[in-house]
C-alpha cells in the first residue's frame, strides 16, 4: 500500500545545478487569502528516483497532511515511485524525469492539487543537475476558495466507477461520461457532505499534454 509523500507534489521553481535550492514558499492566494497547500517546495532525486534530499517545510506539510510516516526521516532513501498513486501518474511523472535527464533542461508539468474547500493551481519544475539527479519543485501558481468537495482517491477501481485525474483534478462518472470539475458534479450524483471513492488516473487530455520545456520565467 502506498502512502503519498507531501504533495511538493505541488511543484516549484529549481535553481541551476549545484546550486543550493531556494524554496519558493507558498504564493499568497488569488483571494487575498494565506494558502495552506498541502505541497513542500521541493525535493531531490539521485539517478535512481530515490529521495535523496528534501525542502525544510517538509516534515511540517507531511504532519499536516500524511502523519509521522510521511516525514524526511521515513522517506529519505526511498523511491519516489512509493509513493505515486496509480500508474497512469506514475508515467506521466516518469516521463518528466527522463525528458529532464535526456535533455539537460529544465521541463514543467502544471497540475491541480485542490484541498476540499481550494481549487489550488500548481507548476511542477524538474531540473536535472549533475550525475543524474533532478530537483523537483512544485510552485503554487493560484489558489481560490471554493464549496467544500471531498473525495476519496484509490489506486484500485471505485465502486461506483468515478475516476479523478491526479493533474488536472477533474472527474469522470464513467467510461462514457465527460470529464468535468468537481463544482459541476450535481448533489445526486454527490450529495453534499459525502466523500466520493475514485480511482486515481490520468485523463486523455493530460496524457497528451507532455511536461513542457521550462519558460524563462520559470525559475
Ligand atoms: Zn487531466
Amino acid at each position: 500500500m502506498s502512502r503519498r509523500i507531501p504533495r511538493p507534489f505541488a511543484v516549484g521553481a529549481p535553481p541551476t545545478p549545484g546550486a543550493t535550492p531556494a524554496p519558493p514558499g507558498p504564493a499568497p492566494g488569488a483571494d487575498g487569502a494565506a494558502p495552506s497547500p498541502q505541497a513542500a517546495s521541493w525535493y531531490r532525486l539521485d539517478a535512481a528516483d530515490r529521495l535523496v534530499a528534501v525542502s525544510s517545510d517538509w516534515d511540517r506539510f507531511a504532519l499536516d497532511n500524511q502523519g509521522p510516516g510521511a516525514c524526511a526521516g521515513a522517506v529519505l532513501g526511498r523511491s519516489l515511485f512509493d509513493f505515486v498513486l496509480g500508474e497512469p501518474t506514475r508515467r506521466l511523472l516518469e516521463l518528466g524525469l527522463a525528458q529532464a535527464r535526456r535533455s539537460g533542461r529544465r521541463r514543467t508539468l502544471a497540475y491541480r492539487c485542490d484541498a476540499p474547500d481550494r481549487r489550488r493551481e500548481l507548476r511542477m519544475v524538474m531540473t536535472p543537475l549533475l550525475g543524474g539527479s533532478v530537483l523537483v519543485e512544485h510552485r503554487l501558481v493560484s489558489s481560490r476558495t471554493r464549496a467544500a468537495r471531498t473525495v476519496q482517491p484509490s489506486a484500485a477501481p471505485a465502486p461506483a466507477g468515478w475516476r479523478r485525474c491526479s493533474q488536472c483534478q477533474r472527474l469522470q462518472a464513467s467510461d462514457a461520461a465527460p470529464w468535468c470539475e468537481a463544482d459541476a458534479v450535481g448533489p445526486s450524483q454527490w450529495p453534499a457532505g459525502q466523500r466520493l471513492a475514485v480511482q486515481e488516473v490520468v485523463c486523455p487530455d493530460c496524457q497528451a499534454r507532455l511536461p513542457e520545456e521550462a519558460v524563462a520565467d520559470a525559475g
